[in-house]
């Protein structure tokens, strides 16, 4: 299994770093967790295919992790758009089932108001477009908090992230197990316990809503063979700073990620 951190910024883009978007790749397969940065050139950029995505999993509705959901999911309308993005003559004429997963169900219909008015109108019942309906499901997380595919087995866990929340995923592949906590609440007091008590292979934490020195007795306590930040907030360096000078008291490595960085789990 492969983690890659697309984009490790926090609410808005920094200077080499985009907002949050990280990949899991497993059995040749991808799944996008957060689409805050511009997943599209990055895919074509790092000459990743649309067909490999089986699955993107939206953790709250800030611009900063969904800012470029119309995008993915009009490029994985079909044939059409694969060949006009990537060139590719040999696209499938039906891509892959995609599951797209938001959070609240007035965010999946906001999706579609928003696809219309930039021209880009979905109707999943339109039999003129069939291909929409075998390609891409849009399920919000209030209808169902799991997903199971053959490859990866997917639980969104409530944080308080404010203001309406947010979900952590804890996903299972290869017999191995991560955490991505999404965005947390500043008093670091909604961090999945879970990961006190069960063992993970790899945690993904955000970095930036908390006291880092709060949140170290937490962290340190977890069951995890590494510990990764993403979502970086830095705006006086202190936060680095604090990195630098705590990172080896962990029982854990710990890594503070860059856009691009690419795990080994
Ligand atoms: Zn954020
Ligand atoms: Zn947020």
């Amino acid at each position: 299994m492969k983690i890659v951190t697309l984009g490790t910024s926090h609410g808005v883009s920094e200077k080499g770093r985009y907002c949050s978007s990280g990949i899991l790749e497993t059995r040749g397969v991808r799944y996008i967790i957060d689409l805050g940065a511009p997943t599209d050139y990055l895919f074509t950029t790092n000459g990743l295919k649309y067909d490999s995505i089986r699955g993107i999993f939206i953790t709250h509705m800030h611009t900063d992790h969904a800012g470029t959901l119309p995008f993915l999911v009009g490029n994985l309308s079909g044939k059409s758009a694969i060949r006009y993005i990537q060139k590719r003559e040999n696209a499938p004429e039906i891509m892959p089932p995609v599951t797209v997963t938001i959070p609240e169900s007035a965010g999946r219909d906001a999706l579609l108001v928003w696809m219309k008015a930039l021209h880009s109108e979905v109707d999943f019942d339109d039999p003129e477009h069939p291909f929409w309906s075998k390609t891409v499901t849009l399920q919000s997380l209030e209808e169902c908090d799991h997903y199971e595919d053959e490859n990866i087995r997917v639980r969104a866990i409530r944080t308080e992230h404010e203001p309406a929340g947010s979900y952590a995923y804890d996903i299972c592949a290869e017999g191995k197990r991560v955490l991505f906590t999404g965005d947390l609440h500043h008093t670091f007091r909604d961090f999945p316990k879970v990961a006190l008590s069960e063992h993970f292979d790899a945690i993904v934490c955000e970095y930036t809503h908390y006291q880092p020195e709060a949140a170290m007795p937490i962290l340190e306590a977890c069951k995890t063979d590494r510990l990764i930040f993403n979502h970086i907030f830095d705006p006086d360096g202190s936060r680095i700073k604090w990195f630098e000078e705590n990172r080896e008291k962990f029982p854990f490595p710990v890594t503070l990620a860059n856009d691009g960085d690419e795990f080994e789990i």
